[in-house]
């Protein structure tokens, strides 16, 4: 074992014990919530290295708060490329366990942790345990989703794939909803694509996303991502058609600029009036209702143009906005956005899509097919009795007609009633007695008791539930 990450793991173990149950904030979360974090988290923050590639067994063994840019940076000077690679640049290996993300290539290889072949984790009681599918199977599984409520995660060893320099998209455009669901369950069996993912834009204009990675460009244009006044991703994606070719950094962080298209909003300037008289309220505690007053009532953000790119462009990254969105905004966020993620079965999306469209016009929409799991996954979104394809359906941004909160509500009770489970990264709902119809808190609580979580962890309820 490296030395220096052996003595780091030595200093958190030490420093374990007296901090107990101290808490802070988390502002460079890529979650909705940036309170009450176990300070232990703070200490895992040192724990940032790449610890060895090992290029013949395309292996990465890994640190916690090592970032999905430094991740991809390290494992392609190799040419490799983990399976799966969450589109924020900042999130991290242990926070994307914990929060269990996914990808457009999660089709393929599901949840980022799936492709998690061994964690070490310090559990409760101040011991060390190495874990996998094999030792200890029920606290690798369970781990995932779980919200930093079971363990801490000190290192991981995860699995590699051959990369190539270039990404070839090929966008498909559809007007009608069950056609596009078809086309991506087509496309997910017969010769999967490297990457596979939906948008749907409002007036039923949507697209079908696939990728594949190449070694050259041959006669395609290469578009990049790079450039200060670059189109951003989503609003590119809502015209394009036939193929094209990305490198592939911009490819794997397309969504990164923007942050799916919710940058797209402060390019409305009653967006913006709206968050900075917000922001002045929240100095002297007055005027909140102006800045609702504010809000616009075009409620679908436009691609800003390149005069917005190319001055405020470098601010809207997912880390900007998510430093603006935890400056003291959470509520501003939470009153008046949803942000949510839910994963449905193929037999249900179609409806859940046409209902929640139609009540709260929330567009674009994101759809992103993942493979399930039946391992003990219980928190996780995508656990299933059997392995099938399930669709991320990613709602970022203002509803019509509803407050946040009474959309996120009403949106909980319509996926879980089609089969649906939510990504708990959000606001979320759900009563503590109709979560634990959904959740096994018997299992949940076996497991924390057998790793001593009691007196260390909080358990997740009291995390992700308003
Ligand atoms: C608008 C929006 C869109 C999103 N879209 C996507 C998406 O498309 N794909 C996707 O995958 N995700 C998406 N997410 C969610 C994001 O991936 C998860 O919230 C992820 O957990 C964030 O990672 P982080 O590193 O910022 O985690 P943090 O906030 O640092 O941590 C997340 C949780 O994990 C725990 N944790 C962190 N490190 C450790 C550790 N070492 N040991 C134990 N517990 C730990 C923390 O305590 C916390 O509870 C989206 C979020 C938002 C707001």
């Amino acid at each position: 074992m490296p030395q220096i990450h052996e003595r780091r793991v030595k200093q958190v173990q030490r420093t374990w014990r007296q901090e107990q149950g101290k808490t802070h904030a988390n502002h460079s979360s890529n979650t909705m919530r940036s309170k009450a974090y176990p300070s232990i988290a703070q200490k895992v923050r040192s724990l940032k290295r790449v610890l060895n590639v090992d290029v013949a067994k395309r292996l990465a063994w890994v640190e916690p708060s090592v970032t999905m840019e430094e991740l991809v940076l390290s494992t392609l000077h190799y040419g490799l490329i983990p399976e799966v690679v969450p589109e924020f640049k900042g999130i991290t290996v242990g926070g994307a366990i914990n929060g269990a993300a996914l990808e457009s290539s999660s089709h393929r290889f599901g949840q980022f942790n799936d492709t998690c072949l061994e964690y070490e984790v310090l559990i409760g009681s101040g011991d060390i345990l190495w874990v996998s599918a094999s030792q200890h199977p029920e606290l690798f599984y369970g781990i995932s989703g779980s919200y930093g409520t079971i363990g801490t995660i000190l290192s991981v060893k995860l699995k590699l794939i051959k990369a190539t320099p270039y990404v070839k998209i090929s966008y498909e455009r559809y007007s009608k909803i069950d056609k596009l669901f078809e086309s991506l369950s087509t496309a997910h069996t017969s010769m999967p694509p490297d990457f596979l993912e939906a948008i749907l834009y409002e007036d039923n204009n949507y697209v079908m996303i696939q990728g594949r990675m190449v070694e050259d460009p041959a006669d395609e244009t290469v578009w990049s991502l790079s450039a200060a006044g670059s189109e951003w991703f989503y609003g590119h994606a809502k015209r394009a058609s036939g193929d094209e070719v990305m490198p592939i950094l911009d490819y794997l962080f397309r969504h990164d600029r923007g942050a799916f298209w919710m940058g797209g909003f402060a390019a409305d300037w009653r967006m913006s009036l709206s968050y900075f008289i917000h922001k002045i309220a929240l100095m002297i505690g007055e005027w909140a209702d102006v800045s609702t007053r504010l809000l616009p009532k075009e409620r679908v953000p436009k691609s800003p143009g390149v005069l917005f790119r190319l001055l405020f462009g470098w601010l809207m990254n997912s880390r900007h906005l998510y430093a603006s969105l935890h400056g003291g905004s959470e509520n501003w966020f939470e009153d008046h956005f949803v942000i949510q993620d839910f994963y449905l079965p193929r037999e249900t999306v179609e409806s859940f899509v046409r209902q929640a469209s139609e009540k709260y016009r929330i567009f674009p929409l994101w759809i992103c097919p993942i493979l399930s799991t039946n391992t003990s996954q219980f928190f996780a979104p995508h656990y299933r009795e059997k392995k099938e394809l399930l669709f991320d359906v990613g709602l970022y941004g203002l509803p019509s007609y509803a407050k946040g909160p009474e959309a996120v509500k009403d949106l909980e009770e319509m996926a879980y009633s089609l089969q649906g489970r939510k990504m708990f990264y959000c606001y979320t709902y759900l009563s503590e007695q109709i979560f634990w119809e959904y959740y096994p808190l018997q299992t949940y609580r076996n497991l924390r008791e057998q790793y001593h979580c009691d007196r260390m962890y909080p358990e997740i309820t009291e995390k992700i539930l308003k």
